[in-house]
């Protein structure tokens, strides 16, 4: 029996359609949402609606941003000769709440995963071998300790190490199948800085 009507519904099934939250936790947030002043569910319904426009990939490292090249890229105070290659733009938000890190970044936006279907093309490779044609004294790879994410890492120093470019990776304080985001911030600052040559 249909109880909530055709709308309620439409609301419920976008809702359980995002990741982790199932059909409880979306019925929830749904009857939210409709007993919220209309401003304010309107106001949501904008910055979704705003960021799906206006946001774009960076020209340069594909992190998310509003303008053709995002902040960091455009900062003169950053080192350019320093990348740090990160799965996402969420891990590059990690290392940016820390506040130590002087480089900038390479967003990848996914890892190789042959089980998904995910080759080294699907994710933002070539970009990254075009920006090591620019002078680069070190690729520290930031991918996380996952299988796919330590794989990306081996096939990127690879790849890169005929270069003759300093490869590093991020020390294994980070746990086992840890997802970066989820770490707090000395846990990830040790990883950057005890950094092991590739
Ligand atoms: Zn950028």
């Amino acid at each position: 029996m249909d109880i909530y009507g055709g709308e309620v519904n439409r609301l419920i099934e976008e809702l359980s359609s995002l990741p982790g939250i199932g059909g409880k936790t979306a019925q929830r947030l749904a009857f939210h949402i409709i007993n919220m002043p209309e401003e304010r569910a309107i106001s949501l319904s904008n910055a979704i609606k705003d960021a799906k426009q206006k946001i774009r990939y960076c020209k340069t490292c594909f992190t998310i941003t509003d303008k053709e090249e995002c902040p960091i890229c455009a900062s003169p105070s950053r080192d350019h000769k320093l990348i740090m290659v990160v799965e996402s733009p969420k891990e590059l938000a990690a290392y940016e709440r820390i506040g130590k890190y002087e480089g900038v970044y390479h967003v990848l936006n996914g890892v190789i995963n042959p089980s998904a279907g995910i080759g080294p093309q699907d994710i933002r490779l070539k970009e990254l071998m075009i920006r090591l044609r620019d002078d680069v004294d070190e690729l520290i790879i930031a991918t996380n300790s996952s299988i796919e994410g330590e794989a990306t890492a081996m096939y990127i120093s690879r790849m890169v190490k005929p270069a003759g470019i300093k490869v590093s990776r991020i020390a294994s304080g980070v746990p086992v199948g840890g997802d970066l985001e989820c770490i707090d911030e000395v846990t990830l600052l040790r990883a950057l800085e005890g950094r092991i040559d590739l």
